[in-house]
């Protein structure tokens, strides 16, 4: 069958249902329904800083290229690009190569952090001390902390990330799994339940498209970098999750689109639930927290024990 649009030869057919889409309909389709969903949920207003929290993979990636187009044409606003170096060996250098090179290419000013900054070790050394630990719970922890005192020093309206349908469907459904809720609260197309000045806004443009519409969109932008897959990540739940997601799609298609829709009909009662809640400042380095140390803090002290 060929393109809906212009009967050029597809390149995808689209999530549920029979439309398959050309190259540069395509292009269109999923810019179009990036903007859309900017628009929808306010993500980016005129003359904002915004970051870009770049890993170097085809998400993250995508989402810096598309921003950048948009920076200047559609909507008015300044980008940089952030990266967290957690030290990984065979990972993490060469994705860093890829982010500097794309960054140099594209004239984006790349700002990069690391776990050694604040620990004074790699993931991989922290890793050794702790190898009954899952390496993912850690890094989560260091990265939340470091994206967001990174981003608001360096004064960011919004932190915008690289997540897809298939990354929140994974949240939502771990979340559950973990009788997790006030964490679920959190989730959305923005992030946060409430403004408060010491948290960055964490918005995702991509919010309403398929992995496999990233990775399409990617591909054809010549930004698919060789594969490269963190050497932990067979340790976390959101792998499980993530397996379990896709096979019950396979089998029942649309459970993804239909897990999310779920979410967002929710989500307005969870943010009301929970606004309420209090922040406190971590009594050792006064970043936001749910405790009086925050987890950061926490886990820095074990790896300094
Ligand atoms: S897979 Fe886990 S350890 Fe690797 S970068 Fe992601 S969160 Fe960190
Ligand atoms: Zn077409
Ligand atoms: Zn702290």
């Amino acid at each position: 069958m060929p393109c809906k649009r212009c009967k050029s030869n597809p390149v995808i057919q689209l999530p549920n249902s029979n439309i398959k889409l050309c190259k540069s309909c395509f292009i269109k389709y999923f810019e179009r329904k990036v903007l859309n969903t900017i628009r929808k949920y306010n993500l980016i207003n005129h003359k904002e800083n915004i970051i870009s929290a770049l890993s170097g993979g085809k998400d993250s990636l995508s989402l810096l290229y598309l921003l950048n187009k948009i920076a200047s044409k559609k909507l008015d606003f300044k980008l940089s690009a952030l990266l967290v170096d957690e030290g990984i060996k065979g990972y993490r250098d060469k994705t860093i190569k890829t982010a500097r090179e794309f960054c140099e290419k594209n004239n984006i000013k790349l700002h990069i952090t690391s776990y050694s900054e604040v620990t004074g070790k790699t993931l991989d050394k922290i890793k050794k001390q702790f190898p009954d630990t899952i390496a993912c719970s850690m890094c989560g922890v260091l990265r939340r902390y470091l994206l967001n005192k990174k981003s608001r020093e360096l004064k960011a309206n919004k932190l915008a990330t690289g997540h897809n349908l298939d990354d929140e469907a994974q949240s939502i459904m771990m979340n559950q799994f973990r009788h997790n809720i006030a964490l679920s609260a959190r989730l959305g197309p923005i992030t946060g339940v409430k403004r408060d000045k010491r948290f960055v806004p964490r918005i995702k443009p991509f919010y309403f498209l398929t992995e496999k519409e990233v990775a399409t969109y990617a591909f054809i932008n010549g930004l698919m970098d060789e594969f490269n897959e963190c050497t932990y990540c067979t340790e976390s739940n959101r792998f499980v999750v993530r397996d379990m997601l896709n096979s019950l799609e396979q089998k029942y298609p649309g459970t993804k689109h239909s897990i999310v829709a779920s979410f967002l009909e929710v989500l307005p009662l969870l943010k009301e639930k929970y606004k309420n809640q209090k922040i406190n400042s971590c009594k050792i380095c006064s970043e936001p927290a749910s405790s009086e140390v925050c987890n950061a803090c926490n886990l820095l002290q074990r790896i300094r024990q």
